[in-house]
C-alpha cells in the first residue's frame, strides 16, 4: 500500500467518530448534551426526538437524540451533513469528565448531606478518587481545594433552616424537624424530644430519645455516662443512658445538661422514675428480661463502657 493511501486511510480513521453522546448537567442545572469535545444546549422536542444545538453563540451545529437523561448516553443523529460542524470554534476535550465528576459529587453531596449535615468533604471526595480516566481530563481538574469548596456549597445549598444561636437557655426553640427522628421507609417520623424541662427552669435540660427507647428503660440494668467535649453552646455535657439488652450495652437516651451538679442529676432521674419507670414501691411485679428492641443494637466501645461513671441499678 503507498505511504499516500495509508495516510488517507488513518485520515479517515481519525476523522471516523461514533455518535454516542453523554447527557450531564450545565452549571445552571440544565441537561447538556456533550458529543465529541462539544456541547449542546436542549433546544426543543417533536416526534419523541430531542433536539439540540451548540452551546457556542452563532454557531448552527445541532442535533437530536431520543432522550435526555442526566447521566445517560445516547445515539445522535443529524439532519443535515453540516449540523455537525462548529467553524467558528474548537472542541473541549476532558471537559466532559470534569463536569460529570462535579455533578455526582453535587449528587452525592446533596443526598448525603440531608442525613450527614457535618461530613466532610474528604469523605464524599474518596469514593469519586478514581473517576477520571484520561490525562486530558485530569489537566483540566478542579483542585482538591475547589472540589472540597464545591461541597461545602452544595451542603450548603440543602441546610435546613436552623433559628439563630440563642444566647440563653430560655431562648432555645427548636424547630419541629429537630425534634423528630427521621422519615422511616413508611416516611413516618417519630418524636425525639421526649423532655423539655421548660423555660421557667434555670436549669432548663432537654431528653432525647423515642418512646421506644424511654420505655426499655423500665426493666433494664440503667447506665449513664456524661460527655463534656460534644457538648453545644450553653451545656456542659451531653448525657448518654445506656440499657442492659441481650447482655449488650445499648445508647438509648441523649440528654442536653447545663450542668453537672448533684441537682442536675437528681432531677433527670427523677423525671425518668416519675415518668418510665415507676417508684419500686408502687410495682406489683418483679423485674422483667427486657424484650429486645425492634431497632439494630449498637454496641458502645469498651472505652465508653470502661468509663461509665455512674451504675445506677435498680433491683
Ligand atoms: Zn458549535
Amino acid at each position: 500500500m503507498a505511504t499516500s493511501q495509508l495516510d488517507s486511510l488513518i485520515n479517515s480513521f481519525n476523522s471516523l467518530t461514533i455518535n454516542k453522546c453523554q447527557i450531564t448537567l450545565s452549571q445552571k442545572n440544565k441537561p447538556q448534551l456533550f458529543l465529541n469535545g462539544y456541547f449542546y444546549r436542549f433546544s426543543y422536542e417533536s416526534d419523541n426526538q430531542i433536539n439540540w444545538r451548540c452551546v457556542v453563540n452563532g454557531c448552527k451545529a445541532k442535533c437530536c437524540t431520543d432522550g435526555m437523561e442526566i447521566g445517560s448516553e445516547y445515539l445522535v443523529s443529524f439532519k443535515n451533513t453540516s449540523d455537525d460542524k462548529h467553524p467558528t470554534h474548537a472542541q473541549k476535550n476532558g471537559l466532559i469528565e470534569r463536569k460529570e465528576k462535579r455533578r455526582k459529587i453535587k449528587e452525592a453531596t446533596t443526598t448525603i448531606a440531608k442525613i450527614a449535615p457535618t461530613i466532610a468533604p474528604r469523605q464524599i471526595l474518596s469514593s469519586f478518587a478514581n473517576e477520571i480516566r484520561n490525562k486530558e481530563a485530569i489537566a483540566l481538574m478542579p483542585s482538591y481545594d475547589a472540589d472540597r469548596q464545591a461541597i461545602n456549597r452544595f451542603k450548603r445549598s440543602v441546610r435546613p433552616n436552623y433559628p439563630p444561636e440563642p444566647k440563653l437557655l430560655s431562648d432555645i426553640t427548636l424547630p419541629d424537624f429537630l425534634t423528630h427522628t427521621l422519615e422511616d421507609e413508611n416516611e413516618e417520623t417519630q418524636a425525639f424530644l421526649i423532655y423539655d424541662s421548660g423555660v421557667e427552669d434555670p436549669n432548663r435540660f432537654f431528653m432525647f430519645g423515642t418512646e421506644e427507647n424511654f420505655s426499655l428503660i423500665e426493666t433494664a440494668h440503667l447506665f449513664a455516662d456524661g460527655t463534656f467535649s460534644i457538648a453545644p453552646k450553653l451545656f456542659e455535657q451531653v448525657y448518654t443512658m445506656y440499657a442492659l439488652i441481650k447482655g449488650r450495652c445499648v445508647s438509648l437516651i441523649y440528654c442536653l445538661l447545663p450542668r453537672k451538679n448533684q441537682k442536675i442529676y437528681e432531677d433527670v432521674l427523677t423525671y425518668m422514675e416519675e415518668t418510665w419507670i415507676g417508684y419500686e414501691e408502687e410495682k406489683e411485679v418483679g423485674r422483667e428480661e427486657p424484650e429486645v428492641p425492634s431497632f439494630p443494637i449498637a454496641v458502645t466501645s469498651e472505652e465508653q463502657e470502661k468509663d461509665t461513671c455512674i451504675k445506677w441499678l435498680k433491683e
